[in-house]
């Protein structure tokens, strides 16, 4: 492990710290689902750097010349659970280990054209139709737009209702996938709870490791549902504060 945010309980991601030179590779994960951080630059190493974007790929223009892999799995923004996207530089490639079990080498797949076996063929067909969507809106940099705004809305409500305060201690670091608040008074949860869920509003409990509220803005979740979130959140300060 290169660093970590764990004595402030992730709530920020690590920034420079040291990379040994000597690494096979360095891993990292661009936003964090549980705690709500996300990578909005990456680290400039002199190893190849691997990211797992299963969270936020296709949420956001990035550079994928930084990376020597990219992986995602597609439940979030690209489809269906099932299929797996995976990009390679190819002298990354050529470095692999020997001995690997002919399905774990990434050599096999490249070299079947991704049909070594049987490919999910309906998770694949949906994310065809996903990214043809995506395409027809505009592209990522038009889904980066709404994201953005997504976030930027109910990171000010959280910021400025009295009731809840964000999780995510450095701002800067706050996810446009993940959005990870709280009640001041954690006491009142089961008022918010009942008045979220009679606004029909799903899912926005924390995970189950750290509570409190989570959320989920993907692509597919449009603004009028952030929007519905907010006038919640007021009607509870109204009621409550
Ligand atoms: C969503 C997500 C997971 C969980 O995926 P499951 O298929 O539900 O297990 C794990 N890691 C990352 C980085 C994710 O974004």
């Amino acid at each position: 492990m290169a660093s970590s945010s764990e004595d402030k309980k992730f709530g920020y991601i690590p920034k420079d710290y040291v990379v040994p030179e000597d690494l096979d590779y360095l891993h990292i994960t661009s936003n964090n689902t549980i705690y709500g951080t996300q990578h909005k630059s990456f680290p400039k190493v002199s190893v190849p750097l691997v990211c797992d974007m299963s969270s936020d790929i296709f949420s956001r223009k990035v550079d994928a010349r930084q990376f020597a892999l990219i992986y995602a799995g597609a439940q979030k923004n690209m489809g269906p659970a099932g299929a797996t996207m995976v990009m390679i530089r190819k002298d990354f490639l050529e470095k692999n280990k020997s001995g690997l079990l002919t399905m774990l080498d990434y050599k096999t797949h490249v070299k079947a054209g991704s049909m070594f076996n049987t490919p999910p063929v309906f998770p694949v067909y949906v994310v065809m139709l996903t990214l043809r969507w995506l395409k027809k809106i505009g592209g990522v940099s038009a889904i980066e737009k709404i994201n953005n705004e997504k976030a930027k809305l109910l990171y000010e409500e959280i910021d400025r209702n009295s009731m809840f305060e964000g999780t995510v201690i450095s701002k800067e670091d706050r996810s446009t996938m993940n959005v990870c608040f709280r009640l001041r008074n954690e006491s009142l949860e089961p008022e918010f709870d009942k008045m979220w869920k009679e606004a029909n509003i799903s899912g926005i409990r924390g995970h189950r490791d750290v509570g409190g509220y989570r959320a989920s803005l993907y692509n597919a979740l449009p603004i009028e549902s952030v929007k519905v979130l907010i006038e919640v959140m007021q009607e509870f300060e109204r009621k409550f504060a």
